[in-house]
């Protein structure tokens, strides 16, 4: 009880709405997750065992993170973000005790979504680097995952950019044996991440913007949703500029500028 106290964990504010795109991933940690906690006593009477955890891979800044905290404000469950590499410099010596304690934690805040970001780091293949912390504690993270009978409500959700160095110990099924693709988006999963973004964070989009159409733009074709979030954030900040300008000129009162992200595109053609 003086960990839920803590305040270590909480149900994030994501809305699946404010998730652009990974339409079919939403609906498969629809089905493995969020209605699993949502209805436990349906599973339980079909006899439906659950996977430990879902692996999802793939170039950084494409939603990984976003997605995982939208399943736990759906399901209203808390969300504890662990990641990989700070578990590993910060349980040094501890690190099996380490890895014992997040998942009493996660038990002690159920239900709850186990977040494990940069997975990679704990699980690197053994015997290659890191040694023996990386060994024990890969050793800690398997025995909670395979411990099914125990993990009441506690779902892990495991993200990294690296799959191809991860112990496949850890990729059997039952443990992370579920694992997803999270890719860079397409122009229209782009349309919808700036839709979803514009949407979420109320921002006013000027009405002559045609998004789709901007998502559409070479310029834009290899950008990720982070790069995307950087684009919108942009636009609002000359927006906001332009807005506050009559004031510093004496003005009373605030001008009514809508962003244009198509505008702050230049930035990203140089990158
Ligand atoms: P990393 O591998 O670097 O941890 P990630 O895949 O976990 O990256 P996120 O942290 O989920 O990426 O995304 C970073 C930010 O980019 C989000 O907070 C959000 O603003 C924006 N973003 C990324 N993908 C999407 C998306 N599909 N819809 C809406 N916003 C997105």
């Amino acid at each position: 009880p003086s960990l839920r106290r803590e305040g270590l964990s909480s149900v994030p504010h994501v809305t699946w709405a404010s998730v652009g795109g990974l339409d079919s991933l939403k609906k498969e940690l629809d089905h493995c997750i969020v209605r699993c906690i949502k209805y436990p006593e349906y599973y339980k009477k079909f006899g439906v065992n659950m996977q430990a955890g879902v692996l999802l891979f793939g170039p950084p800044g494409c939603g990984k993170t976003l997605i995982a905290k939208a399943v736990a404000h759906d399901a209203g469950a808390n969300f504890i973000h662990i990641k990989g590499p700070e578990l590993l410099s910060k349980y040094v010596g501890e690190s099996e005790s380490g890895v014992r304690k997040i998942f009493t934690r996660a038990r002690i805040n159920s239900p709850c979504i186990l977040f494990f970001d940069e997975v990679d780091a704990l699980t690197t293949k053994r015997g290659k680097e890191g040694g023996w912390v990386v060994e024990r504690l890969l050793n800690q993270l398997l025995i909670e995952l395979d411990g099914a009978g125990q993990r009441e409500g506690v779902y892990v959700i495991g993200a990294t950019n690296r799959i191809d160095v991860i112990d496949d110990a850890v990729l059997r099924p039952g443990r992370f044996g579920q694992k997803h693709f999270v890719p860079l988006p397409g122009a229209e999963e782009r349309a919808s991440i700036i839709k979803a973004l514009a949407y979420s964070q109320k921002k006013p989009i000027s009405s002559t913007v045609d998004m789709d159409a901007l998502a559409r733009r070479e310029e834009c074709r290899n950008l990720s949703g982070a790069d995307l979030a950087s684009l919108v954030n942009g636009a609002a900040m000359a927006a906001l500029e332009e807005s506050l300008e009559p004031l510093e000129n004496g003005a009373l009162s605030l001008s009514s500028s809508c962003l244009d992200p198509s505008i702050e595109l230049s930035h990203f053609e140089q990158a």
